[in-house]
């Protein structure tokens, strides 16, 4: 099973440009991904000839968008195999959704002394939000200690587990160190104490096959600028009764049943999440980079990424002075530093030869201090870059240590 990346490359317009004066190298869809075409002519036709509102029209143009709509809605139910199309919020993105579940469930269900249970290893989208919880109900905010090698491990969570735990918030795919996360054990024994599960899975959906049934988790969180969609719009996948018996946390137009003067009723789940005038755009955006994958198809997507990440890892291990901090991953994620370079002077070189690479803490804090780092250099892979594009990044990063050596030492 690969796949014909040379074909693929064609997809996306951006691959023609250059960047100071090389060939775009571009390894940073941790961050977001390239739009294929595909998805660019879905987004411009809504405009071109579709842009009305949704669910409130009763002439044609107003169904077509309503159809267009719900449509997205409904491959994102398929293609996480969700059971009910109403168990899909359309969000602005990861982060709304994360806070979504924090706000509508967390504020008013916690109270002082109830658990929350987080990793370290989280990104501050995922932790945030229930720190801030902690903070406004008194509940604990308690941490999965990670293992010699930063994964999270099933023991390690039954350490913080407890009779008193009612949240898990908890990432599937660390955005540094593209470790996955046990996440249907984890929701299994969560369960038997009658906590709820909230997984981050926005560097998790656009790389492998997502089951929420099988995973048996409550909430589940993506965006779909990292899986070739727009910016703007994610997901919030909630199983139906528990999702449905949540307060909204933003009130308006089209998400109300009644309204009276003191008091006012809600539709039923996903509409009342979506008040004002929804992502329209966006969500059928997003529609076509779900078609565009899966025509694709994760297995093979995922298959390629990990070639890419091999491949560059022992690159990198034959330049040496290189510090690898996720050596074991399985996803397409390398986070690294080059000894003795910082990783923002590493990036500005990087910049000059065209390649684009993270450097920075990755909004992930906690993570740093854990590593013992202010900050790593993160290259990401995803189903349009190739071989040549990891030599190119190790040429850079050779030219990088030489220029730095000469410079420092
Ligand atoms: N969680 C993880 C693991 C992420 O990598 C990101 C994006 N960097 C987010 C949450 C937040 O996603 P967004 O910025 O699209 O809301």
């Amino acid at each position: 099973m690969s796949i014909d990346v040379n074909r693929i490359r064609e997809d996306f317009p951006i691959l023609k440009e250059e960047m100071n004066g090389h060939p775009l190298v571009y390894l940073d869809s941790g961050a977001t991904t390239l739009k294929p075409q595909k998805v660019i002519d879905a987004v411009n036709n809504y405009n071109t000839k579709t842009t009305s509102n949704v669910h409130r029209g009763v002439y044609q143009l107003s169904n077509d968008a309503t159809e267009l709509y719900e449509g997205a809605r409904e491959k994102v139910r398929q293609l996480i195999n969700a059971k009910t199309a109403s168990e899909i919020v359309f969000t602005k993105g990861a982060t709304h959704s994360l806070n979504l579940v924090a706000q509508s469930f967390g504020l008013y269900h916690l109270k002082a002394g109830d658990e929350i249970i987080v990793s370290e290893l989280e990104h501050h989208s995922s932790f945030l939000p229930w720190q801030h919880v902690a903070r406004v109900t008194g509940a604990v905010l308690k941490f999965i200690p990670l293992d010699a090698t930063g994964h999270i491990t099933v023991d390690n969570f039954k350490k913080v587990l407890s009779e008193k735990t009612k949240v898990v918030a908890i990432n599937y795919v660390s955005n540094v160190m593209g470790y996955e996360s046990p996440i249907k054990e984890i929701t299994a024994l969560a369960h038997e104490v009658g906590a709820i599960v909230s997984v981050d899975a926005a560097q998790a959906v656009p790389h492998m096959k997502i089951d929420v049934q099988d995973l048996d988790c409550d909430f589940l969180s993506f965006s779909a600028h990292k899986m070739c969609g727009p910016t703007g719009v994610g997901v919030l996948y909630g199983k139906y009764d528990l999702l449905n018996s949540l307060e909204p946390i933003e009130f308006g137009g089209e998400m109300i049943d009644i309204v009276g003067e003191t008091t006012s009723t809600w539709k039923d789940a996903p509409y009342r999440f979506e008040a004002g005038t929804p992502v329209i755009a966006g969500a059928i955006g997003l529609g076509a980079a779900i078609d565009y994958l899966q025509s694709i198809g994760f297995d093979a997507i995922a298959q390629h990424e990990l070639e890419l990440r091999e491949y560059a890892v022992s690159k990198l291990d034959e330049l040496g002075g290189i510090t690898i901090f996720n050596r074991d991953a399985k996803t397409g994620i390398i986070s690294f530093n080059i000894d003795g370079v910082h990783p923002h002077d590493a990036a500005t070189i990087y910049d000059t030869e065209g390649i684009c690479v993270r450097a920075g803490h990755h909004c992930a804090q906690p993570l740093m201090g854990w590593l013992c780092q202010p900050a790593t250099l993160r290259a990401s892979f995803y189903l349009y870059n190739t071989k040549e594009e990891v030599d190119a990044f190790i040429e850079a990063t050779r030219k990088g240590k030489e220029f730095f050596d000469g410079v420092f030492f």
